[in-house]
């Protein structure tokens, strides 16, 4: 799974051929034969984020490719795969592809649905273990004390406050947390 170079590698590895060609068949007849074998050739590429499970990009009316976070768990993975797709299948059957807007809207959700999507939200225990496994205390509160938790340090040259009681936030270099190795 993890060797998946294209999209229809990993459709390959995971049984979704049938139900896919079925359901697009049967939506958009002939037309879907080239819809389909474009899905099947657009690279997959891994994701390390921990902000999102999956995204589609494309560039005007031109699918790119589809980004899996190979870490959420099977049967998320899938989930999240099929919610690519049905974006692939919405921006490509829309009359407008140049303007890809709204890509959750009803459109997308009948896609979803079509190729075997479930409804709810997308969530993965796995990979908020590691969001809460990547923060690092980037600064501290003047006011009250406090250490702001992100992912990436605040950005230099601009004012942060806290949320909470207003007091300045106080970037602090994260080298000097670090503990010595030896
Ligand atoms: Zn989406
Ligand atoms: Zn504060």
């Amino acid at each position: 799974m993890l060797n998946c170079q294209n999209v229809g590698a990993l459709i390959l590895y995971l049984g979704l051929e049938k139900v896919l060609c079925r359901q697009v068949e049967s939506h958009l007849g002939t037309r879907g034969k080239p819809i389909l074998a474009r899905l099947w050739t657009l690279p997959l590429k891994r994701s390390n984020a921990v902000t999102r499970l999956g995204s589609y990009s494309y560039q005007g009316e031109y699918p790119k490719a589809i980004r899996l976070q190979f870490a959420q768990e099977d049967h998320q993975l899938r989930q999240t795969f099929l919610h690519e797709i049905a974006h692939y299948l919405d921006h490509q059957t829309r009359s407008n592809r140049r303007a890809y807007r709204a890509p959750h809207a009803e459109s997308w959700q009948q896609w979803f649905r079509i190729i075997g999507g479930e409804p709810g939200d997308a969530t993965s225990t796995a990979i908020s273990a590691l969001y809460q496994r990547r923060l690092k205390i980037v600064a501290r509160c003047e006011r009250c004390g406090v250490l702001l938790k992100r992912l990436r340090a605040l950005s230099r040259g601009q004012n942060y406050l806290h949320r909470n009681c207003g007091g300045r936030l106080v970037p602090l270099d994260l080298e000097q947390h670090e503990t010595p190795c030896r």
